[in-house]
């Protein structure tokens, strides 16, 4: 194998040998190179173990990804069914067909007090009620023309 494509662990084995064969003594020159290939040694294994780590790292972002993934179709699913036309319709609907338990409520803001309540179909047909905290009269101008056409 050539040397460039070894791993930094085959290539600080290699180097090691390599001082091996030199028969480094204690002059100052072979305990710095000695003391070179320890550090390289310790830097090698570090650099094994992170690597390892970030591996580890690289499978836990891959699980949550596919996790993120899920949740998102998940969450696509949800929208569709909101806003799904058919139900949407149903929803514009009830006002008409009405629904034994279900009580048809409208929300009003009173344009004097900004109190908001809400009062029932009826009393919406009636086209007026007084605003239960300031008692304002109000009156609404009940159509059918639907508004939800975008
Ligand atoms: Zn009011």
């Amino acid at each position: 194998m050539d040397f460039e494509e070894k791993t930094i662990t085959e290539k600080t084995s290699f180097v090691k040998g390599l001082a091996e064969g030199l028969g480094l003594g204690d002059s100052a020159q072979d305990k710095l190179i000695k003391a070179l290939i320890d550090l390289v040694d310790d830097m090698a294994v570090e650099i094994a173990d992170l690597q390892e780590e970030l591996d580890g790292l690289y499978d836990e972002i891959d699980e949550l990804e596919e996790q993120v993934d899920a949740v998102d179709e998940d969450l696509a699913d949800v929208e569709d069914f909101i806003w799904d036309d058919e139900e949407f319709d149903e929803w514009d609907d009830d006002d008409e067909e009405g629904d034994d338990d279900y009580e048809d409520c409208f929300d009003i803001t009173c344009p004097s007090c900004g109190e908001e309540f809400s009062v029932d179909e009826e009393t919406l047909i009636d086209g007026s009620v007084n605003c239960p905290k300031c008692n304002e009269l109000l009156t609404f101008d009940f159509d059918e023309d639907d508004e939800s056409e975008e």
